[in-house]
């Protein structure tokens, strides 16, 4: 499933407010967040029915409620709230490469985990770096090899 392609603008102050005062939340909310920053719902894509959903922080405690932001609608229809939401419990086992991923969504998101969630742009990204890291590896070799 791709992933949903809804964009909006962090309402600034408010969000400043809800980092700040968040448990857990960054010591200098103004770091944490540019005043343009754009946020990109996470989520696979949906129906209007549900709301979008951007993660703002992971939160450094033992519960580990992250801050959301959630919205619906676009534009002056827009309809939105900031939350701390807990992690969604799932966990995914490749059997293949014996790791384990944790579901990045909070508990009981709509849609399907976020491993079953393709961000083009993402494993673009991650495409690029692994070719980049391959190009370093190779470059390494003669050293190695004890060729100096
Ligand atoms: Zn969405
Ligand atoms: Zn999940």
């Amino acid at each position: 499933m791709l992933q949903c392609t809804a964009v909006t603008e962090v309402p600034y102050a408010e969000a400043l407010l809800a980092l700040a005062t968040m448990e857990g939340g960054p010591g200098r909310p103004p770091d944490a967040l540019a005043p343009d920053e754009f946020l990109l719902c996470e989520l696979g894509e949906h129906d209007e029915s549900v709301q979008h959903a951007a993660h703002l922080w992971a939160a450094d405690t033992p519960d580990d409620r992250d801050l959301w932001f959630l919205w619906s609608g676009t534009g002056a229809h827009r309809v939105h709230g900031l939350d701390t939401l807990s992690l969604c419990p799932a966990l995914y086992r490749d059997l293949i490469a014996h790791t384990v991923s944790a579901c990045a969504f909070f508990d009981h998101h709509p849609g399907p985990h976020s491993w079953a969630v393709t961000d083009p742009l993402g494993d673009l990204l991650t495409e690029h770096t692994h070719a980049e890291v391959r190009r370093l590896l190779s470059e390494g070799d003669p050293d190695e090899d004890g060729q100096r």
